[in-house]
């Protein structure tokens, strides 16, 4: 990575409690491996800028995978069979839209995920080889996408008695 070079985040990966369950997947050594690099990093959420709330029912993509999803051959439902295709769609769209806004070629997003999910991925309800729907659009888009499991590493300390810690 060069430095100032704009990257796009998942926001969960950064501290935001944008999670389907109200909670954030913060990885400390993501962050500070952006910080080392000297990245812009632009926190992107493409379930709730789709238009999902937080906290919102679990979801995956329905039978085969993010491609069929993107070729407008299958849903994304939630677990009470909800479709919310459209959504998913739409914040995978708009991630697309904020690389090209930010000149972003490259993205750091979150494993397992229906959306961010670049190795692995839910489908039918399990856990399966492939990428989320975010992940399909962007690589379509020519992005290149890193999956990030989320949660290692722990907080910088901070002296007694500070904000905070
Ligand atoms: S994995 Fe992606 S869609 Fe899910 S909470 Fe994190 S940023 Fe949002």
């Amino acid at each position: 990575m060069t430095r100032d070079e704009p990257v796009l985040v998942s926001a969960c990966l950064l501290g935001r409690a944008c999670r389907y369950d109200g909670s954030s997947n913060e990885d400390h050594e993501l962050v500070r491996e952006l910080e080392a690099a000297g990245s812009r990093v632009f926190p992107f959420c493409p379930e709730e800028r789709g238009g999902l709330p937080t906290p919102r029912p679990p979801a995956w993509i329905e039978r085969e995978g993010a491609a069929a999803v993107a070729d407008g051959q299958e849903r994304v439902v939630t677990e009470d069979g909800a479709d919310v295709t459209a959504e998913f769609l739409a914040g995978a769209r708009q991630a697309v839209a904020a690389c090209r806004e930010i000149g972003a070629t490259r993205a750091f997003l979150k494993e397992r995920s229906p959306s961010c999910g670049v190795c692995r991925t839910h489908v039918g309800g399990e856990l399966v080889d492939g990428p989320g729907v975010t992940a399909e659009l962007l690589r379509r888009a020519g992005v290149e996408v890193t999956g990030v499991e989320g949660r290692r590493g722990v907080a910088p300390s901070r002296p007694p008695g500070t904000p905070g810690s």
